[in-house]
């Protein structure tokens, strides 16, 4: 499996140099720490051992729940960032070079190249759209149909992005970061954010036992040690940097948003396109039916959306392009009702606690270990990608839909009516 590496060479060579830094750093405070600060001075000078073997166990242990969580981090970062495949038009046009993603170039005479930048796929079957309507809310485009990746040829899904850093679309991407040596999206959020907390705790420990020794020493009227000087300063830099990024990190746990989601938060707007019992219309809102139908001529999309109630309460008149379905291809149809968020509404936001265990886990041991992956890189939630129940609650509310998804059960019983 290849590494998922940055298209630029500064940040490739900045994330192999970084960790040899880091590894440096962590050296140097270990010897001070251990051997300097415990062994020699605390232990051997001043015989005292409660204090030197209490800092010990302290230094070890965040000591190795760094070093841990680093390497997970690294791994996912690097192995499993939670890339979205391809869509076909894109696989074709790139390829792995140096175990990279690359664009293969094309000329301006190639065909196949035009097509490739061209803007969504116009096609009713269009792959990966059943993804969408198969779920009962995604977020939408004003027409009803999914956002599109021009270069990655696809349909993106719920807080998918792209990112130019490594030139794919990421699952609920946060940030591409050096430090950590690749990209934080949802299989890596959970492991950075213990990485940085176990970090600011281990550079506190470093900080607390150089402080403790260089009082003792001016205590006892000897010349402060400058190893421990240097150890003081090295400790300051990555605990704050350390201690900023996991405040940060924490904030967003909490409010279950990313560094994408953050720019402009306060003024965005969704559109949601979310499931309503089949042939609902209203003057408040579009709709759209999936799947998309094809028509005889002329285009192959069919621009439900926005055919918004009459003001005298009648459906505008098709004008012959909408193609006339027989009555069980209708009950296949799923009616999505085209919804648009207030500005700052975070579709996401479940509550602190809800967030929390999104992304840390319904388990105490997996807040703190980094073993088990972030329960919402599951996709298991039926209703959307991401859980956004309190979300769709409210705008079923405010557009006065009924409370939760139509049930199948209407469908069945139109279905057998049908039958009869
Ligand atoms: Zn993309």
């Amino acid at each position: 499996m290849p590494a998922i590496e940055s298209t630029r060479a500064a940040s490739r060579w900045t994330t192999r140099i970084v960790p040899v830094f880091l590894a440096a750093a962590v050296a140097y405070a270990t010897y001070v720490v251990v051997a300097r600060v415990c062994l020699n001075y605390l232990l051997r000078s001043l015989h005292e051992d409660g204090t030197a073997v209490a800092l010990l166990v302290l230094y070890f242990v965040f000591f190795v729940l760094m070093i841990a969580t680093y390497a997970r981090t690294l791994y996912s970062a690097n192995f499993n960032p939670g890339v979205v495949p391809l869509g076909p038009r894109a696989a074709s046009q790139q390829g792995t070079k140096d175990g990279r993603w690359v664009r293969r170039p094309y000329g301006a005479h190639d065909i196949e190249g035009r097509a490739y930048e061209a803007g969504p796929d116009e096609d009713p079957d269009s792959p990966g759209l059943e993804r969408f309507y198969s779920r009962d809310a995604f977020v939408c485009e004003n027409d009803g149909r999914p956002k599109w990746c021009s270069e990655c040829c696809n349909w993106k899904q719920d807080r998918v992005h792209h990112s130019r850093e490594i030139g794919r679309c990421v699952y609920r991407m946060d940030h591409y970061c050096p430090w950590a040596g690749g990209m934080i999206a949802e299989s890596s959020f959970k492991f950075f954010v213990q990485f940085t907390t176990y970090t600011s705790l281990f550079c506190a420990v470093v900080l607390g036992a150089t402080a403790y020794a260089l009082r003792r020493q001016v205590q006892q009227g000897a010349s402060p040690d400058p190893f421990l000087l240097a150890a003081i300063v090295i400790a300051a830099f990555f605990g704050l940097f350390a201690f900023l990024m996991t405040v940060t990190s924490i904030r967003y746990l909490l409010q279950n948003m990313t560094n994408v989601d953050i720019l402009s938060y306060r003024h965005k707007v969704y559109q949601l396109a979310v499931r309503v019992p089949r042939g609902t219309r209203s003057d408040q809102f579009g709709t759209i039916e999936y799947p998309l139908r094809k028509l005889d001529n002329g285009p192959t999309y069919r621009k439900e959306a926005n055919r918004r109630l009459k003001p005298n309460g009648r459906v505008p008149e098709d004008r012959g392009d909408t193609p006339h379905a027989s009555s069980r291809d209708d009950l296949a149809t799923r009616t999505f009702a085209i919804l648009e968020t207030r500005p700052g509404e975070n579709p996401w936001d479940l509550g602190p606690w809800r967030n929390w265990q999104a992304v840390m886990g319904t388990n105490p041991l997996d807040w703190v270990l980094p073993i088990r992956h972030s329960p919402c890189a599951n996709h298991e939630n039926p209703e959307s990608l991401y859980s956004m129940d309190r979300i769709l609650n409210k705008l079923r509310a405010r557009y006065g839909l009924p409370a939760g998804p139509p049930s199948d059960e209407s469908t069945l019983v139109e279905m057998r009516n049908l039958r009869s």
